[in-house]
């Protein structure tokens, strides 16, 4: 299991099978923002930051249901990434938000550990019945 790191697009960059842009226009992109001042490829506008990360959690969960092309796409990435974080020692997790501010990348970093943990819960499981 590896170490999420997250890291600031407009300070470094990381590249190769263990990184992970999730930023706009990227598949993990945020589509909610609270950016008002300029412009911006997010699709829907709200009013804080907070929100707009609280929204993301699920719009996630329903991109991992979502059956068109773009959910397939996202699945697809989604279990790369569950992969990289199995087989790495570390992964990283690229936005353009400042490391001291909240990021819809923090909620992919908990998915990517309740993921985990189920995987684990239900082996657990599987080897109980096995023994009954
Ligand atoms: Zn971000």
């Amino acid at each position: 299991m590896s170490k999420i790191i997250r890291y600031c697009k407009l300070n470094e960059e990381h590249y190769g099978p263990n990184a992970f842009d999730v930023s706009r226009p990227n598949i993990f992109g945020n589509p909610y923002t609270h950016i008002k001042n300029r412009e911006t490829k997010a699709q829907v506008k709200v009013k804080t930051r907070d929100e707009a990360i609280a929204l993301y959690d699920p719009y996630f969960d329903n991109m991992l249901k979502d059956d068109s092309e773009v959910g397939e796409r996202f699945r697809e990435e989604w279990d790369r990434m569950y992969e990289a974080y199995k087989t790495y020692d570390e992964i990283y997790l690229g936005c353009f938000c400042n490391l001291s501010e909240t990021c819809h990348s923090d909620v992919i970093k908990k998915k990517l550990i309740q993921r985990s943990m189920k995987e684990k819960l239900s082996k657990i499981k599987a080897e109980r019945k096995k023994k009954d």
